[in-house]
């Protein structure tokens, strides 16, 4: 290698903005005098870092570099970030000195370990997004070969290391090419499953319901009642995600870089009140997507809800109301998905006992009335169902001999009355009962002149609003879409108005 050499030839590689990729060009320019790396093109501090890890990965390769090496990252005005720049940006060095030649508009992506191999990135499905839109092959760490075969239609490569690429760049191996998963498994393990889960028959019922329906539900219980794993193994009676769904998904978890879950099971994340707005919402200094997006199409648990601060709920309210997060910072704004079943519990008063067969409730009325008023506001404007979770005596616990029903088997129903809903409403364009906006309901969800007289009685006792009927109505659809009802009847009325008030202890 000469010491002055001007073989600049560029780089195709990726950067985030938000759940996007976007192409980005490396050039680099090795001249003489006293070696140093500098890399302009709104570089963020890991790209910055590279630099250590690519010069060792290079020398672990046998190149050692010299001179002052000028790493341009183009388009000038867009933030670069991540280590997956690595790879493109060694590749782009060893260009530079003659060594290799890449593949026209191929891209380039991966984090380099110091001894050369590959580490898996985030980034790589939406890069494979934006590789197959553009036509041009992706080469992307093994660690993301999983991922990137669920996007159908794109020309991508695994590959282990530096040493690996440079063979194939060389023509003396090659590459591993990525098959798209043909099929994804639809079946996956209920953890929790509801077979594990002793008596509850009502809870179990209004969890049903709410996973059948897509509507939001509040568990209230003393410590120790099991609302805790109610919560959890509603997740495993979902219907299966889609395709389109599963690549939604699957987007924002590798904008994270968190790794797909199994086959089509959909997410569940546990919100704590201790947590920050930007980790639940998303947001702060690199625009990331929070846990609301990363419980897109499925199940957002909000434990102990009533520890939560107003500020954190009230900052819930927009991601629920729109299924969509606006994340903005001076240098953009990127909008994430946030599409979920919202499930709460809540201890049903301050001292956790009320209704409790074992231990007795000790708060005063005062006590029982603000803590009732901690159980509404915009979040709990948009629950669907409540139900209590009561806590089971031991003797009660033993008596369930034989297993309960399993997730498997709930989940067969849950699935048929999915299908339902689809089936009637596709041509609105929504999928369950619980989307159904105001008109819609008023329009579609008609009711016989008997349920209709009791629908008004009861509405007129329980003083409901316009949206609290709304509710009751779509609920009931739900319960008659489980049961293969095609008319909407005063019993499947009578069991949703159950959940309005719910079972409840006060
Ligand atoms: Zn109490």
């Amino acid at each position: 290698m000469s010491d002055t050499t001007n073989n600049i030839q560029g780089v195709s590689a990726v950067t985030l903005r938000g759940m996007e990729a976007v192409a980005v060009e490396v050039e680099v320019e090795i001249t003489g005098g006293l070696f140093n790396i500098s890399i302009v093109g709104l570089p963020d501090v890991a790209v910055k870092e590279s630099k250590e890890r690519v010069r060792a990965a290079l020398r672990s390769v046998g190149f050692a570099l010299k001179g002052h090496v000028a790493v341009n990252l183009a388009p000038a005005d867009l933030p670069k970030e991540g280590a997956l720049l690595d790879l493109p940006i060694s590749l782009a060095m060893m260009t530079s000195a003659g060594l290799v030649k890449p593949r026209e508009r191929a891209f380039y992506m991966g984090e380099l370990a110091l001894d050369g191999r590959l580490r898996r990135v985030r980034g790589a499905v939406p890069a494979a997004f934006l590789a197959r839109e553009l036509g041009a092959p992706l080469y992307v760490p093994y660690g993301n070969a999983g991922e990137v075969g669920l996007v159908k239609g794109v020309t991508a490569y695994a590959v282990d290391s530096l040493s690996e690429l440079i063979a194939i760049l060389k023509g003396d191996k090659e590459p591993v090419p990525i098959t798209a998963a043909d099929t994804v498994d639809d079946a996956f393990t209920a953890d929790p499953d509801f077979s594990d889960i002793k008596g509850q028959a009502a809870a179990r019922r209004a969890a049903e319901i709410a996973a059948a329906g897509h509507h939001n539900i509040l568990l209230l219980g003393s410590p120790g009642s099991g609302k805790t794993l109610i919560a959890r193994a509603i997740n495993g009676i979902l219907p299966p995600l889609t395709d389109e769904e599963l690549i939604e998904t699957m987007l924002v978890r590798s904008t994270l870089g968190i790794p797909p879950e199994q086959g089509r099971r959909r997410p569940f994340r546990t919100v704590h009140f201790t947590a920050s707005s930007v980790s639940i919402c998303g947001g702060g200094s690199s625009l990331r997507p929070g846990e609301v997006s990363l419980a897109h199409r499925g199940v957002l648990f909000l434990d102990e809800f009533t520890e939560f601060r107003r500020d954190l709920t009230e900052s819930l309210r927009a991601p629920l109301e729109d299924g969509r997060v606006v994340v903005s910072r001076s240098s953009g704004t990127v909008v994430y998905p946030s599409r979920v079943l919202l499930v709460l519990a809540a201890n049903p008063c301050a001292c956790g006992h009320l209704g409790d067969v074992v231990e007795k409730c000790v708060c005063s009325r005062i006590e029982l009335e603000r803590y009732k008023r901690k159980l509404s506001g915009p979040i709990l404007d948009r629950i669907d169902l409540q139900i209590s979770v009561p806590r089971l005596l031991p003797e009660e616990l033993l008596s369930f001999s034989g297993a309960a029903e399993s997730s498997a088997a709930i989940r067969e129903r849950v699935c048929r009355a999915r299908a339902a809903q689809q089936e009637r409403w596709a041509q609105y364009g929504f999928s369950c009962n619980a989307e159904l906006p105001e008109k819609i309901v008023r329009k579609h969800l008609t009711l016989s002149p008997e349920a209709h007289s009791y629908l008004s009685s009861m509405a007129g006792k329980m003083r409901l609003s316009g949206r609290g009927i709304s509710r009751v109505l779509k609920v009931a659809r739900t319960i008659a879409d489980l049961a293969g009802d095609v008319e909407l009847a005063t019993p499947h009325l009578a069991e949703s108005i159950m959940y309005r008030q719910g079972n409840m202890p006060w």
